[in-house]
């Protein structure tokens, strides 16, 4: 359990993880997500770095409210856990803060506090969920999975995107190549359409499978791969066919880990 101090009383207000939250899939690109630990306590702190980093997220440490600022201003993050009792200013003046310029944040505010009314203060804060110390990092794991994984959802791109001459427009799931259309399967869509929306990055072959196939998926990831093949066969005869020269965007295989669409 993480505390406040070793042995404070606070009553556990965190349910159980649910099965739903610990499914295997969850461990699909994690590292993509940066999250801003800010919190005094030495040993919470520690405990939430190491605990974090552990599960594979990349966590920053800050231990006051001020440093959490300067350090959010400076770095894009996804996640913000936040201590409400800093010894330099009230957490909430840090939520209030950072749910004003980063709009798509998400804040857990950790408190010791256990008052009704402080969660509220933190909920019309600006915080997305909280934690009411001591909370087990199992908890606190299962919950950051369910509102990552939501977000994903709730988030489909809504412009059309373009990657060197192809365009894909995900709400119309039209795939163009020189505005003649590329005729792909539904999975070999979804597949490029989740490349897109991480252009860029790593995405593991198990989140693919997550996002593309099934929330619940865990096993062989063999059709992965056949999908694959056919989306790169499907996108290289358009561009063989196309009346004009035609540039795709790259599919870099990472061996041993998943794919990677090249800007
Ligand atoms: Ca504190």
């Amino acid at each position: 359990m993480i505390c406040e101090r070793p042995g404070a009383g606070a009553p556990s207000g965190s349910p159980a993880p649910t099965l739903s939250s610990m499914r295997p899939h969850a461990n699909a690109d994690r590292s993509r997500h940066r999250i801003l630990v800010v919190e005094d306590d030495a040993t919470i702190g520690r405990h939430l770095e190491s605990g974090l980093r552990g599960n594979g997220y990349t966590p920053t440490w800050s231990r006051t409210g001020s440093a959490a600022l300067a350090e959010a201003a400076r770095t894009p993050y996804d996640v913000l856990l936040l201590d409400l009792g800093l010894p330099d200013m009230d957490g909430l003046d840090v939520a209030r803060t950072l749910r004003a310029r980063h709009p798509d944040l998400l804040i857990v505010v950790l408190t010791a506090r256990t008052d009704d009314i402080d969660v509220i203060a933190g909920l019309d804060a600006g915080a997305d969920d909280y934690l009411v110390k001591p909370f087990s990092l199992t908890v606190l794991l299962a919950r950051l999975r369910a509102h990552l994984r939501r977000r994903v959802v709730a988030t489909p791109p809504q412009e059309p995107v373009r990657l060197a001459d192809l365009v894909l427009d995900a709400v119309a799931r039209r795939c163009t190549l020189h505005d003649q259309d590329v005729e792909l399967r539904p999975k070999e869509f979804d597949l490029l359409a989740v490349l897109t929306r991480h252009a860029g990055e790593a995405v593991s072959r198990e989140s693919l499978m997550a996002e593309v196939w099934d929330e619940n998926w865990f096993g062989s990831t063999k059709t992965l791969d056949v999908t694959m093949a056919g989306l790169r066969r499907r996108l290289a005869q358009a561009a063989a066919t196309s009346a004009r020269p035609s540039s795709l965007p790259r599919i870099t295989t990472l061996r041993g880990h998943g794919y990677r669409l090249e800007h």
